[in-house]
């Protein structure tokens, strides 16, 4: 057994290798002293709570933990790299229902957690306790709904229906007057009721926003788990919840603002939802009858093998074929040939931040390679070729001329201005916006329709003949 002192303390090293753990993510090459941090940190927490005072029935705890382990640990190493957004959308919905549950039992058994008696507790403890079952019980609903729709369970496109916003206003505000009805009476109802009408409003609140918002949501789903973990570490008195559950909150609003920046939509306008309904691979093709070049890996290689500087871009297409290896052996073999290579990374390219960072980090790219879009974007007018792949929202025009554009004023990756355009995708079809693509049609692009991955390797082979 640990004293309170002591077990004070090893939360307190606890919180910081948790700061350190984020602080460390926020770069690639910084990435696994955070991911060290982090493990460390956690183990710590767990081993700290094992050994305060008062703490018993340790095989049931080592059986939860054996239990959750062992699911945790298959999911993590069988998940798929693009089905990441939904996994931790999963997640989260446990996060929501542990915090339903632990408020609950601490409403029916205060004197375990010392915050008064059944029908006496502490004013501020039930504050805490109402605002955590409340964000709790939203949040396991709402990550449901947004596991099912990135996982294909439910349709992804907005599910809306007339007057849905004022439904939502009464439930949002019959969820504050619930609240306050608990502070008032202590009422079991009135504690149950919170749960109900906050699991409605979870449903109702996601519904509504469309499949292609889905990762925005879950970043925002993410920053809520958050707050209702540190709502309930002020329940269970408990200081390591409380930074913790904070720092996920604040983390997790941080990174859906820097999403919505990044597509130039307000937090709102995502919110309130109707954006993007299912995202189908190779659907709506642009119709026109302008002419396009559509090229061969033997077409790209020659022109490739012809150019002093190359940029890559690479979208969610590349994430999609598995195509980073393929691609960085591609850029070696270019580099063999006195050719320079640099990657050009938008901040939304994928399906989540760093989306892309990671694949390349995984295929052993360089990181002095890797540039974002500010770095780079005024370099294009000065390089020969701009390879393309799997990526079309990130370089869309429209974003720049067409104020109808859903995509209008979303900072894009000008690839237009190389000398020339290599696009590697399937088709002529649209990508997350939905929207089509005129940069298919330039003068200066030539199309490789093909798989990203197959495409890469049939270049390989056109390079090593050449
Ligand atoms: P896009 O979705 O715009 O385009 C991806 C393209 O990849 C598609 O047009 C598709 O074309 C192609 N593709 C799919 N599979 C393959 C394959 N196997 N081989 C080759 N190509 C393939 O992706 P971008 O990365 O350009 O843009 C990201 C979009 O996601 C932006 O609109 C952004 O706003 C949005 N978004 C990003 C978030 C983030 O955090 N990163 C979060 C939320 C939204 P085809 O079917 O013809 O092959």
């Amino acid at each position: 057994m640990m004293s309170l002192n002591l077990s004070m303390f090893c939360y307190l090293v606890s919180s910081v290798c948790c700061i350190m753990a984020l602080r460390g993510l926020s770069g690639p090459q910084t990435a696994k002293g955070g991911l060290f941090f982090g493990i460390g940190g956690m183990a710590l927490a767990i081993v700290t709570t094992l050994m305060v005072p008062d703490m018993h029935h340790f095989a049931w705890i080592i059986l939860g933990v054996a239990i959750g382990g062992a699911i945790g640990a298959v999911t993590a190493i069988k998940i798929e790299m693009t089905a990441l957004p939904q996994l931790v959308a999963a997640f989260h919905s446990l996060v929501g229902l542990a915090a339903v549950m632990i408020a609950g039992a601490a409403f029916n058994n205060p004197e375990a957690y010392k915050i008064g008696e059944p029908g006496n507790i502490h004013g501020g403890s039930l504050v805490e306790m109402s605002l955590g079952v409340a964000i709790g019980a939203l949040t396991f609903t709402g990550s449901i709904i947004a596991f099912g729709k990135l996982q294909g369970i439910i349709p992804g496109k907005p599910v809306t229906f007339k007057g849905q916003h004022f439904v939502n206003a009464c439930l949002g505000a019959g969820l504050v007057a619930l609240i306050i009805l608990l502070l008032m009476t202590q009422s079991a109802m009135a504690f149950w009721m919170i749960v109900a009408v906050a699991l409605l409003l979870g449903v109702l609140m996601i519904i509504p926003i469309g499949g292609a918002d889905m990762p925005v949501i879950v970043s925002m789903l993410n920053s809520y788990s958050g707050w209702a973990a540190a709502g309930i570490g002020f329940t269970l008195q408990n200081n390591l919840l409380i930074i913790v559950g904070a720092l996920v909150g604040a983390s997790g609003a941080i990174l859906s603002y820097i999403m919505c920046k990044g597509m130039n939509r307000s937090f709102f306008n995502v919110i309130l939802g109707g954006f993007g309904g299912e995202v189908v691979a190779g659907a709506a093709a642009v119709q026109s009858d302008k002419p396009v070049k559509i090229g061969s890996a033997d077409d790209a290689a020659f022109i490739l093998k012809n150019a002093s500087s190359v940029v890559i871009v690479p979208g969610y297409g590349m994430a999609v074929a598995q195509a980073q290896h393929a691609l960085r052996e591609m850029a070696d073999m270019l580099k063999k040939h006195g050719i320079k290579v640099r990657y050009a990374i938008h901040p939304v390219a994928g399906r989540m931040p760093g989306h892309m960072n990671v694949l390349l980090a995984e295929a052993n790219v360089p990181y002095d390679e890797v540039l974002e879009l500010e770095e780079i974007n005024r370099d294009f007018a000065q390089t020969d070729v701009a390879f393309v792949i799997g990526a079309n929202d990130i370089t869309n025009p429209a974003a720049k001329k067409d104020p109808a554009s859903p995509i209008y004023g979303m900072p894009i990756l000008d690839v237009e201005a190389a000398g020339t355009v290599l696009f590697v995708k399937r088709s002529l079809g649209s990508g997350y916006a939905g929207i089509d693509n005129e940069l298919f049609f330039y003068d200066n692009t030539m199309m490789l329709l093909g798989d990203a991955k197959k495409m890469c390797e049939g270049i390989i082979k056109a390079l090593e003949h050449a």
